[in-house]
């Protein structure tokens, strides 16, 4: 557990206590803080009950504290704790803000941010890996994995990765990365936000804290991104600005995790990064081919028949969902769930990819009618039933992909278990041999 000397004494009040709260709760009050601590289900009050007042923080006096620490999911747009915070003269803050804190007294080190829209934790991951595979002590949190405060702080020399959301940008004032990344920006979470353009000033902020020798590096072409890079090199401050945007590496036919011109983009940042890091091509270049990727995000989960099956169920939005079809020549598509757009524009240049469309979910009808005009397009609600026609479809060499550009929540509890779903009907066609029926049918 991550533990500061700048903490103790101090006084704070934390809402909510799921894993990255109740990593919050822990090392605080292993920290020596004061603590006031809340959460709607009784059950996780009572579990720290021995650590931390138990009161709601919308109920109490908090003047004098430090702090209200909260998760990132609490949306601060609409919340009352932030009306609270401004009256009780509070900053609300959550574990990433800690951790920048607590940098001071741990072994020297260096840390990473990476934010974007799509392509956080891939990136993460695959820095992770490179930094790993150089000998480097190093661990990723942030929005990945184990929230940061619950790991061990790295002995001397080693590299904190943290993946960012804007959410969590949002709760953060201190975290000076001694490189930060901003791998791209398109519409997305605009219900948390004063529209697009709060959104983009969210991810921004992360450069505003960045020291001025340290680096930033930008990813992509796309408008709000540029906007962040002109801004960053107006004001002048920060020397190292790093635009790899329109960048071209050879090799990626030999990172098979790494597929699509959306992992070019990713890899090229990562190489960015490591590089600014001091890491050479000898270190980086073998990392590349032994990445084995994330589950959810272009997963390859079987190839039976000639047929390849892909799960990238973490496409989430259209614009996570294009490079993914730009990735293989001849795809079976399975899109849909709950909307997050009313139109598939991100999708479009790759449409020539694409052999069929199996919608799903609540956005089935709407993708119907927009694809109906540029592909074969059959309406199948559930998962199982796309998959087995898109099975039954699939000749050797092709691709049946999902990639939903999509929220799952109108059939799943999230983006995982959707994948999982995907996953077992993958395994259902295969063992009752139902790929490439439809071909065979029509020969007999
Ligand atoms: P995040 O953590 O930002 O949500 P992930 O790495 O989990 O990103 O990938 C989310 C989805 O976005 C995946 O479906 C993936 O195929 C797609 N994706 C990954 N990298 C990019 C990128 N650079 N640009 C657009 N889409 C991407």
């Amino acid at each position: 557990m991550i533990t500061s000397p700048a903490f103790a004494g101090k006084r704070y009040a934390i809402l909510g206590l799921a894993r990255s709260g109740m990593a919050v709760l822990e090392s605080l009050y292993a920290s020596g803080a004061e603590l006031l601590a809340w959460d709607s289900r009784e059950e996780l009050r009572e579990s720290v009950a021995d650590k931390a007042v138990i009161a709601d923080p919308l109920d109490t006096d908090l003047t004098g504290y430090d702090a209200i620490v909260v998760s990132p999911g609490v949306p601060l747009n609409g919340h009352p704790i932030a009306i609270k915070a401004k009256a009780d003269g509070v900053p609300i803050i959550g574990d990433i803000e800690l951790f920048a804190q607590a940098r001071a007294s741990l072994p020297p080190h260096r840390v990473v941010g990476i934010t974007g829209t799509n392509g956080k934790s891939t990136t993460t991951a695959l820095i992770h890996h490179i930094l790993a595979n150089a000998g480097i002590p190093t661990i990723m949190g942030g929005n990945i994995g184990v929230p940061i405060l619950s790991q061990d702080a790295l002995p001397e020399g080693g590299i904190y990765v943290l993946e960012l959301s804007s959410y969590q940008i949002d709760l953060t004032n201190s975290l000076d990365c001694d490189v930060a990344l901003l791998l791209n920006i398109s519409p997305d979470h605009l219900d948390r936000y004063d529209g697009y353009d709060g959104y983009a000033a969210s991810k921004a902020r992360l450069f505003d804290m960045l020291g001025s020798d340290h680096t930033a590096i930008f990813a992509s072409k796309d408008e709000k991104s540029r906007m962040a890079l002109d801004g960053l090199r107006d004001l002048g401050r920060v020397q190292n600005i790093i635009d790899v945007s329109a960048k071209q590496i050879a090799g990626q036919a030999d990172w098979p995790s790494l597929q699509g011109p959306h992992n070019l983009q990713n890899a090229i940042a990562a190489i960015a990064t490591v590089e600014a890091l001091g890491l050479t091509e000898d270190q980086w270049r073998p990392a590349l081919e032994s990445f084995a990727g994330l589950a959810h995000r272009m997963e390859r989960i079987a190839e039976a028949e000639g047929v390849l099956f892909v799960n990238d169920s973490k496409a989430t939005n259209p614009a996570s969902t294009g490079p993914a079809l730009g990735a293989y020549g001849k795809i079976h598509w399975i899109l849909g769930g709950l909307p997050k757009s009313d139109n598939l524009a991100e999708c479009e240049p790759f449409y020539q990819n694409v052999v069929g469309a199996y919608t799903i979910g609540e956005a089935g009808q709407m993708f119907g009618k927009l694809l109906a005009d540029h592909m074969p397009v059959e309406s199948c609600e559930m998962m199982l039933t796309a998959v087995q026609r898109a099975a039954a479809n699939a000749k050797p060499g092709e691709v049946v992909l999902l990639s939903p550009a999509c929220a799952s929540f109108d059939q799943f509890r999230d983006f995982e278990a959707r994948g999982e779903c995907f996953r077992c009907a993958v395994n259902s066609v295969i063992e009752n041999k139902l790929i490439g029926t439809t071909s065979r049918e029509t020969s007999q």
